[in-house]
């Protein structure tokens, strides 16, 4: 009997001595960051530029990959049933961890249960984009086109419960269109087909439509923020266009799985944190009109906060707009 506790309370300390060595020396290994998205929309562009500067302080490669379907849950599903070891996060956001509860009878996840919170890597601006002869030049006249044409216009989205779809959800209920939707594995894709033209319009984060804007390969008609992004200085706010109600900013965030050891986890925010202090990766989210966030902001207590906040927010939202669950 005494024999048999010995032998338990050796084999349990041997195990808490390599469970301690194991997090003193993380990562021995690279790591990998889920995007529940495709590859070249706004979610894995933040999780690129993010990812590559963690990587420097981390000492391992950040190996991003993409795991696209069902408005980004499909991917985040796989990132909560992830090994909590540290060697594989997933950026999430307002949609997988804000809006998609709303949407999902029988999602598989808890935004706020089944992930410990990295911290917030970039906020992303809402524009309302649409394709660059679309027979409309202010917000005014697209939303009269719309009005004037249900069903026949078409608007593009990265899946049910992602941001591009619940803040276009938000607009359409808010002005009252019945464009058809089109879902697609990201708005990376969704933005080639609108500078394609097979599409006509989409709401998307600023990071994934501010070349095209600048390029003149789609057009931009509103920013819904309460001011004009310094780096889109030509584009009028949604209030300035006459659809002040409609304001929506996006938020993306780095999580890891439940249980991941605390030792792990404080390496992990200490390296977010020291990307989102370097200049250079600094400059690179700026430029694309991100909006980083303050320092107060950056700590995992207010992301596990605030993901608690948005998805009560998206709630009421989604529900009065008739697409709630
Ligand atoms: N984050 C985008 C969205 O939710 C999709 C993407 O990253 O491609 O609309």
């Amino acid at each position: 009997m005494q024999r048999t506790l010995f032998a338990i309370v050796t084999a349990v300390s041997a195990l808490l001595a390599a469970g301690t060595g194991y997090a003193q020396n993380y990562p021995t290994r690279p790591l990998t960051i889920i995007v529940p998205f495709a590859a070249g929309g706004p979610t894995d562009v933040i999780a690129r530029i993010v990812g590559e500067n963690m990587s420097k302080t981390l000492g391992q490669q950040m190996i991003i990959e993409n795991v696209a379907g069902a408005g980004g849950t499909t991917g985040t599903t796989r990132g909560a049933q992830a090994a909590p070891d540290g060697y594989t996060i997933m950026m999430g956001h307002m949609g997988t961890h804000g809006a998609a509860p709303a949407l999902y009878a029988q999602l598989k996840y808890d935004p706020a249960r089944d992930f410990e919170p990295i911290g917030l890597a970039a906020g992303t601006p809402i524009l309302i984009v649409g394709k660059k002869n679309f027979p409309a030049a202010t917000l005014k006249e697209f939303i009269a086109y719309l009005l004037a044409n249900p069903g026949k216009v078409n608007e593009a989205h990265a899946g049910i419960g992602s941001v591009s779809h619940s803040t276009c959800t938000m607009l359409n209920y808010q002005i009252g269109a019945k464009p058809t939707r089109v879902a697609y594995r990201g708005t990376g894709p969704a933005m080639n087909d609108l500078v394609g033209g097979q599409v006509d319009y989409m709401c998307d984060q600023i990071v994934n439509v501010i070349e095209q804007i600048k390029g003149g390969q789609i057009k931009a008609y509103a920013i819904a923020t309460t001011a004009r992004s310094p780096e889109l200085p030509d584009v009028p706010t949604t209030k300035e266009a006459g659809l002040p109600a409609y304001e929506v900013s996006a938020w993306n965030a780095l999580f890891a799985p439940k249980g991941t050891p605390k030792d792990i986890m404080a390496k992990l925010t200490d390296a977010l944190g020291k990307a989102l202090a370097d200049n250079a990766t600094r400059k690179r989210l700026l430029d694309l009109g991100a909006v980083l966030p303050a320092k107060q902001e950056q700590t995992p207590a207010y992301l596990g906060e605030f993901v608690k906040k948005e998805v009560a927010r998206w709630q009421p939202i989604l529900k009065g707009a008739g697409e709630s669950k």
